[in-house]
């Protein structure tokens, strides 16, 4: 049996990065993955993959909005190459997937072994590679196996048309009619790519409003921007049974007193994921683990002593930024360093819908919750030069902040861009910013950042008329 300082099992945006610190750092590290390289969830069926998509989507959304920009195209009808699409997504991921490979296997004491790791112990684990097994040991391990998609407990839900997340990556056509289920990050861009790509989406979601802990006010506006796109959403719907019947699917579902049916050829379950716990031997330790994830402390380590867990597994939120935030954090405790870990309240984070709702900190809600004195400043996109300039206009700011210390407590964008600027908000929560401090950096004239100034100006601030 083989033993090393730290097993890593999973190699997603979790598991890499962590194994590849700790290995630099000169501790031999063994990373599992169980997939066909390393990347998880967000590189083969998650984060790139759809924003390779959303890119298809959005640059021909441009392409239909670029008369009132008077530019006349040559073309006048753009189509969607769907074959070329997809093509372009598996030559991105591979290049990925090899180049993080690549850096993997040039860190002397860090192996990388494909194959599916189970827990035998609290310091041993087993390996299952296509009929070979081979046996670990070892003093610390970090579990970052991730999650896997939901499906809804419904009649018709394991019908061959009836797809989760990843099923929908690998489609091989744009469909005439698409019904997602569940109204979250997932079902809200897929439905949104899908529409620009030229289907007809409907959003059936069980909650009074999509989107339920993004900014109440910002996914209003989003629901109404959706909604005069084309897109059908209801919310407050619960889905009874899906049925094939001539080559598409009813959706049977009732709202309120209503039995309603939703027609599509594809049928998406777009409700959530649940932490990735399968066969990974956790009942051969002291790791204690719900439908919500597995129990860790503040440190991330888990009941069994010596072995955390991070990432999706741990349970939401579940982004792939939080689980190398998460990765980093432990792998830096491992190593003795004063690690900060990340906190909730600082996370950031992106809806690709278009536009972008890009967020950082605490909502309203969430900050009301928290006992906060809470006030809010916005800022309308409707004046701002570079969103007219760009003919995108409707838009929002919201900024959160405390009415007494006036710290900066969440910062949330509903505007297409939104996601590269959304850093400079995570910067200002994270370093606990005054109001006056944001307002007194000088953003360049005309970007999406000099919202943040404006903002910040118009929270009582004495030169607030003046704008
Ligand atoms: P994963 O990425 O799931 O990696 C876990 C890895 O563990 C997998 O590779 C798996 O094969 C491996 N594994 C599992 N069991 C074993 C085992 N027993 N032995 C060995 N290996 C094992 N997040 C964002 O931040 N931005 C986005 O835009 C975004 N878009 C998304 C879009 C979609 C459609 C989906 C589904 C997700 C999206 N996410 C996004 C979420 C993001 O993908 C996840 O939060 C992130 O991948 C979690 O990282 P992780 O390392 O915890 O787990």
């Amino acid at each position: 049996m083989q033993n090393v300082d730290v097993l890593v099992i999973g190699g997603g945006p979790g598991g890499t990065p962590a194994a590849m610190v700790l290995a630099q750092a000169g501790r031999s590290v063994m990373l599992v993955e169980a997939g066909p390289g390393l990347g998880g969830t967000c590189l083969f069926q998650g984060c790139i993959p759809s924003k390779i998509f959303r890119e298809s989507a959005a640059r021909l959304d441009d392409l239909a909005r670029a008369a009132r920009l008077g530019v006349r195209p040559a073309v006048p009808q753009p189509t969607i190459d769907w074959a070329a699409v997809q093509a372009r997504r598996r030559e991105v991921l591979e290049r990925r997937a090899e180049g993080a490979l690549a850096q993997a296997r040039g860190i002397p004491t860090l192996e990388v072994v494909f194959g599916r790791a189970r827990l035998t112990g609290s310091r041993r684990a087993v390996i299952e590679m296509r009929g070979k097994r081979r046996e670990v040991g070892f003093e610390r391990a970090i579990l970052a196996t991730g999650s896997l998609p939901n499906r809804l407990p419904v009649p018709g839900a394991e019908l061959p048309g009836v797809l989760t997340s990843e099923g929908l990556i690998d489609i091989g056509y744009v469909p005439k009619r698409l019904a997602l289920i569940g109204g979250g990050p997932i079902g809200v861009e897929m439905a949104q790519i899908f529409h620009l790509l030229g289907s007809a989406a409907t959003i059936l979601e069980a909650g009074s409003r999509i989107l339920e802990p993004v900014d109440a006010v910002l996914a209003e506006r989003l629901t109404q921007r959706l909604r005069r796109g084309g897109i059908t959403v209801s919310t407050g719907v619960e889905v009874r049974s899906i049925e094939a019947e001539d080559g598409r699917y009813l959706v049977r579902y009732t709202s309120g007193a209503k039995e309603l049916v939703a027609e599509a050829d594809v049928v998406v379950m777009a409700t959530g994921r649940h932490p990735n716990v399968d066969h990974l031997g956790l009942d051969q330790t002291r790791v204690r683990y719900n439908r919500h994830g597995v129990h860790v402390d503040a440190q991330l380590q888990t009941d069994e002593h010596g072995i955390f867990a991070i990432g999706d597994l741990v349970g939401h939120p579940m982004f792939a930024h939080w689980a190398s935030a998460q990765a980093l954090a432990v792998a830096g405790h491992l190593l003795g360093l004063p690690e900060a870990f990340p906190s909730p309240d600082r996370n950031s984070a992106v809806i690709f819908s278009r536009p972008e709702l890009s967020m950082a900190g605490l909502t309203e809600e969430a900050a009301r919750a928290a006992g906060h004195p809470v006030s809010v400043a916005e800022y309308d996109y409707r004046g701002d030069a570079r969103a007219q300039i760009d003919d995108d206009a409707d838009g929002l700011l919201r900024l959160v902040y405390r009415s007494d210390d006036r710290r900066i407590l969440g910062v949330h964008a509903l505007k297409e861009g939104s996601s590269e600027i959304i850093g400079e908000a995570a910067l200002a929560v994270a370093g606990g910013l005054r109001i006056e401090q944001l307002a007194s950096a000088v953003h360049p004239h005309p970007t999406l950042t000099e919202a943040f100034g404006f903002a910040a100006r118009r929270a009582g601030h004495p030169l607030a008329n003046a704008l």
